[in-house]
């Protein structure tokens, strides 16, 4: 059961959560939770932007497993990206923020009963 609100929720949910506890570790408090929760929760249901739930088997290449790891391996490679300005920081966090919640869309249809195709159609 899971549907787009569901999505936005836990997607919302969870990096609130992570934001406030990375900030909570480097002793700030800014309104970024805030902020990253409304991002996540507009990002997350791209994947079904994609490939729209119109039929049962709509998940294809943009729901598939293949997909969700280019995605952690390009998030891992933005993770590394030294930024020296604030606009990149920013870009980075919002990139990384989007990526996040579009794993989360994925895991969220991994545990449905039709789960997610290896690599999907095109
Ligand atoms: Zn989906």
């Amino acid at each position: 059961m899971s549907n787009a609100l569901a999505h936005r929720t836990v997607a919302a949910l969870v990096t609130g959560v992570a934001i406030l506890h990375t900030e909570a570790k480097e002793g700030k408090q800014t309104l970024a939770p805030v902020a990253g929760s409304i991002l996540a929760a507009i990002c997350t249901n791209l994947p079904d932007k994609l490939e729209p739930a119109i039929h049962p088997h709509h998940r294809q290449f943009f729901h598939s497993v293949a997909f969700a790891t280019l995605i952690g391996g390009g998030m891992y490679k933005l993770y590394q990206w030294e930024t020296e300005t604030e606009m990149e920081q920013l870009l980075k966090c919002c990139l990384l923020v989007a990526g996040g919640s579009y794993l989360i869309h994925l895991a969220m249809d991994s545990c449905t009963r039709r789960s997610l195709p290896l690599l999907g159609k095109l």
